[in-house]
């Protein structure tokens, strides 16, 4: 296939800045209605045959996210500190965005999530919000991500999940042993474990091979396309439809502003660093919940100095990143946890925040695995980390799992992606600077989580338990709620169908529109939010209100 292109020169109807999980779709459903689109991407384009088994490279340097040679960040707990130089944010920065390395657990919110605040009421120093729309109006798009982009599961065996108006259009993947394990603790303390939906293929589907169990998801990209990133599903269908070009190793640094207060298009670096600038109707900006606020920021013009579509001055603040807490548990027998997807069983019985636990919080459990070098560093305290003793922990590898707990962190306005007053990256744009501390309630919550994951992993038979530790966050890879979306333009930065309070024709749609923290597995629900709006910004182009 040709792949179309389009000059500079002309003006596109739609540029996308961002190619990840949201922009892929956004993209997709603008080119396939007949508008003319560019998707501006910073990362490179690779080739399924590009991407590595190595966990050196992709865990622990900078593989294929962002380097923090090239693009520093400096990071502080408070306005108090001075920050320093660390990159916390972390995202993969390739064409596919982190839907490429993420590890595909795909969860749906529940009625809850979008009502918490009416539910609860207000909690002390946060800014507990309820979403602008509830489950009912997002239920069809989560629907279509599931059959549109595939998503592998058992509707119905959560008896805590909202309603699904669909069954998901594969079966879920093959339960190993971790999964068999916690269903049999899980079982035992009377919870109720399922099978995890996956954004991975259990079965051939749209033409793409079932995982292979290769065990390197999380932190990798699929090599054989059967786990579901934007690069490998929705943005090759953009492509085939003619109206759409992939712009690789364009780095957007500016959004370009008339006299009018409308965006004219976006300043980017080429792949050779040369400055250019790619003219368009209107800019959908879907870089994430780091990267977008970052660029709304250096955007600043005369008549909007504070950054663009931040007169509520909420562009950046409310930054979440998901607390977690778990335990690490060794069998008597190898439970070869290095194949197949790294999670597959699950429960959501902890999911509600209940207020007769005294704090704000709630979220899902996984049984999962991860790679021998990442878990070999994590030695239990009292280990020997040396010598014959350190050598039986590394080989006991094969005999151990991990019960995740994944959960909420409250919005807190002083949490936030604000620019760096001193520090430049590699094209001498602003660098982020970020300021995360966490909630009280996200601290106490993370220690139930981890009581809970020792209860399910000692009933479960476990001869060694290592309780995950609880303390402050010190970064994330769930990059949310920068950008809030709400109807009230003096406390949220986008409405409801993510269009700018502030820019008619600017658009944002990415982890950074969420209200709220979703239970620790996002991605589900940016993806069903970027379906639903490319619907509305498609309805507004239909009816010349854009
Ligand atoms: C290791 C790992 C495992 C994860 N596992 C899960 C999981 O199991 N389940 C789950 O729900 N979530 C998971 N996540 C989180 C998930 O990947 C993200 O929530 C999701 O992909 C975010 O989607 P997005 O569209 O907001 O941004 P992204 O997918 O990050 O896309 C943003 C894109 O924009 C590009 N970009 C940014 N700035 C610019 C710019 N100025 N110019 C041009 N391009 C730009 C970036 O390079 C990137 O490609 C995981 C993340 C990581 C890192």
């Amino acid at each position: 296939m040709e792949r179309k292109t389009f000059p500079t020169s002309e003006t596109v109807d739609f540029i996308v800045v961002g190619s990840g999980s949201a922009g892929g779709i956004v993209a997709r459903e603008l080119a396939l209605a007949g508008h003319s689109v560019v998707i501006m991407e910073q990362g490179p384009r690779l080739d399924a045959w590009e991407f590595e088994h190595d966990e050196l490279k992709y865990r622990h340097l900078s593989g294929i996210t962002n380097n923090p040679a090239t693009n520093p960040q400096t990071f502080r707990r408070d306005e108090s500190e001075v920050a320093v130089r660390r990159n916390s944010m972390t995202y993969a920065r390739v064409v596919g965005g982190s839907s490429s390395h993420f590890n595909a657990n795909f969860w749906r919110l529940h009625e809850i999530d979008f009502i918490e605040r009416s539910v609860l009421g207000p909690i002390e120093g946060a800014d507990l919000v309820d979403w602008p729309i509830t489950y009912a109006e997002l239920e069809p798009y989560y629907c279509k991500v599931e059959w549109e982009v595939g998503v592998s599961g058992l509707a119905g065996a959560s008896p805590f999940a909202s309603f699904h108006s669909r069954p998901y259009p594969m079966p879920h993947l093959p339960i190993k042993s971790s999964g068999v394990l916690f269903e049999r603790g899980a079982r035992a303390l009377g919870l109720h474990p399922f099978p995890s939906p996956m954004a991975i293929n259990s079965t051939v589907y749209r033409g793409r091979p079932a995982c292979v169990q290769c065990g390197l998801c999380g932190g990798f990209a699929c090599e054989v396309k059967a786990k579901n990133s934007s690069v490998w599903t929705v943005i090759p269908e953009a492509e085939e439809s003619g109206n759409c070009e992939v712009r690789s190793n364009s780095y957007v640094f500016q959004i370009g502003m008339n006299d009018a207060g409308r965006a004219t298009g976006v300043h980017y670096f080429d792949g050779d660093r040369v400055e250019q600038f790619q003219h368009a109707r209107a800019v959908v900006v879907c870089a994430n919940g780091s990267e977008t606020p970052k660029l709304l920021l250096n955007s600043a013009t005369n008549a909007q100095p504070t950054g663009l579509a931040n007169s509520s001055d909420m562009v950046g603040r409310n930054l979440m990143l998901n607390k977690g807490g778990g335990a690490q548990a060794r069998f008597e027998e190898p439970l070869n946890e290095y194949k197949g997807a790294n999670v597959t069983m699950m429960l959501h019985d902890f999911y509600n925040s209940d207020p007769a636990r005294g704090f704000y919080g709630g979220g899902g459990f996984t049984a999962r695995s991860g790679g021998p070098l990442t878990w070999g560093q994590n030695v239990p305290e009292g280990t020997p980390t040396w010598g014959p003793e350190f050598k039986d922990y590394l080989e006991s590898y094969t005999h151990w799992m991990n019960c995740a707990g994944h959960g909420t962190s409250l919005a807190q306005p002083t949490n936030r992606i604000d620019i760096d007053p001193d520090l430049k990256d590699d094209w001498g744009v602003s660098a982020m600077r970020v300021t995360y501390k966490d909630h009280p309630d996200d601290m106490k919550h993370a220690q139930f989580m981890v009581d809970r994951a020792v209860e399910i992993m000692d009933a479960a038979g476990a001869v060694q338990i290592v309780p995950s530790e609880v303390g402050p966050a010190n970064g994330g890879v769930h990059l949310l709620g920068t950008c809030r979306m709400g109807d009230d333009p003096t406390t949220s930065v986008i409405d409801k169908y993510h269009r700018t309070h502030d820019v008619t024709n600017l658009f944002l749609c990415d982890g950074s529109s969420l209200p709220t923290s979703t239970r620790g597995q996002p991605t589900h629900t940016i993806e069903a939010l970027a379906f639903r709006a490319a619907e509305h910004i498609n309805r507004f182009a239909a009816a010349n209100e854009i």
